[in-house]
């Protein structure tokens, strides 16, 4: 018996046991069984399974791509970053954990592999990252076997598109100055962005005493406050400043920092401390009216448990390549949603990870806003190792993808040349 004839004869018993009810056919009439029998079915979902799992790595590992092959010709593409250098045999690992089980069936799944590996370190780091590619690989699955974009697998959307702030790349310039800040800020404009982000902690910076201890100098201090000035003088107050400390200070900097830039009237200050002591997180957030976001280096949602409950942070960021794919993004930013704290994603993907972040951004009421590069614009590779229909940006928003799946898939032939050669390439 095919899928298709069983569902046809389970709705029709269905129908039968209404009308002995004397209210089904009524309620739901014909409209049921015809909009069930429309739903693509050229996958056969019922006897998809698994066959094989299989990767590649580019920017020395620090971007996992992982591609879940099945026995119907159709695969899925997932992405990891950051926690991933030297993830090779892991990736193996759960695939192993995996192989010949059906996709569709996505939270037990990511259950099986997570809990599977409690004793090898499935409670953060690269254990959850490599879960990460693996589980939005399965979405992306389950979604062109049903011939569904992800973020209707997910509940449906709340938005068509999805607004970015751009990350400026200014941490890559040698030039630090306040009139270089403004420029890339207003370039950004120009490109239709209405969210700007910006890096202020600077290793070399000069007013710096001593690389270990983390209490940011005055002059650091005014170094800040002026690259960040200038920005906010270039743009004008309608569009939103972000700032990124990369979790290089201590409580006493971030507190001085977050009180300085009132002024500044900023989205959010980002990662002032290290990710570790969520009552840190707190004393911040107490000090002063900046917004405190935090989460990118948080992973699963018990990592963003202790955050929310305290109240250490005003806005959430979840890295979704990192924190637990995209079911358990979407049950972190529910979590935040009952603290109402808004869902504001880091990314630093590709733009897969871009596209398969929107699908949740698009699915949960309290996004905020998502991380965008403007490496997409300058780096020809970035275009290169994926395949995918239309802009990627449109006036500062990601328009979201309509097709089945994620929308943007894995360029193997591109992404080759970009690959460390001592690691193994989808094979
Ligand atoms: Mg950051």
């Amino acid at each position: 018996m095919t899928f298709n004839s069983s569902r046809r004869s389970f709705l029709t018993k269905s129908a039968l046991a209404g009308v002995f009810a004397g209210s089904a056919l009524s309620s739901f009439g014909q409209g049921l069984e015809t909009a069930v029998e429309r739903t693509p079915m050229s996958s056969k979902p019922s006897d998809l399974k698994i066959t094989d799992i299989r990767c590649g790595y580019i920017r020395n590992g620090h971007s996992l791509f992982v591609k879940l092959h099945t026995n119907q010709g159709i695969w899925g593409c997932g992405e990891a970053v950051d926690a991933t250098p030297g993830t090779y045999h892991l990736v193996k690992m759960m695939g192993q954990r995996i192989k010949g089980k059906s996709p569709l069936n996505v939270h037990r799944l990511f259950e099986d592999v997570r809990r599977s590996g409690f004793f090898e370190g499935a409670q953060a780091g690269m254990y959850v990252s490599v879960l990460s590619a693996v589980e939005t690989a399965l979405w992306d699955l389950v979604g062109k076997a049903l011939g569904l974009p992800v973020y209707q697998l997910l509940g449906g959307k709340f938005r068509d598109r999805i607004r970015v702030y751009c990350d400026t790349g200014t941490y890559r310039d040698n030039d630090k100055s306040p009139d270089n800040f403004a420029k890339s800020a207003t370039d950004a404009v120009k490109m239709g962005f209405n969210a700007v982000k910006y890096d202020i902690d600077e290793r070399d910076d000069p007013n710096k005493y001593d690389l270990y201890n983390w209490t940011a100098s005055p002059g650091e201090l005014e170094r800040m406050y002026n690259q960040i000035a200038a920005v906010r003088k270039a743009v004008g107050p309608k569009i939103d400043i972000c700032v990124d400390m990369h979790g290089r200070y201590d409580v006493t900097t971030g507190r001085r920092v977050a009180k300085m830039m009132e002024p500044l009237n900023l989205l959010f200050l980002e990662e002032p401390i290290p990710a570790e002591n969520a009552e840190a997180y707190r004393q911040i957030r107490e000090a002063s009216n900046t917004p405190i976001c935090a989460g990118e280096n948080h992973y699963l949602g018990h990592g963003f448990r202790r955050l929310l409950e305290i109240g250490a942070v005003d806005i959430i960021m979840p890295d979704l390549q990192k924190a637990g794919g995209l079911g358990e993004a979407q049950r972190i930013a529910n979590l935040a949603n009952l603290y109402y704290v808004p869902f504001a994603p880091h990314m630093v993907a590709s733009y897969l990870g871009a596209m398969a972040s929107s699908h949740v951004c698009a699915s949960v009421p309290n996004f905020l806003i998502l991380e965008w590069q403007i490496y997409f614009h300058e780096d020809p590779m970035f275009k290169e190792i994926v395949t995918f229909d239309g802009p990627m940006v449109k006036d500062g928003f990601i328009p979201l993808s309509e097709k089945p799946g994620i929308g943007v898939e894995i360029n193997e032939e591109g992404m080759k040349k970009y690959a460390p050669k001592d690691v193994p390439f989808f094979v």
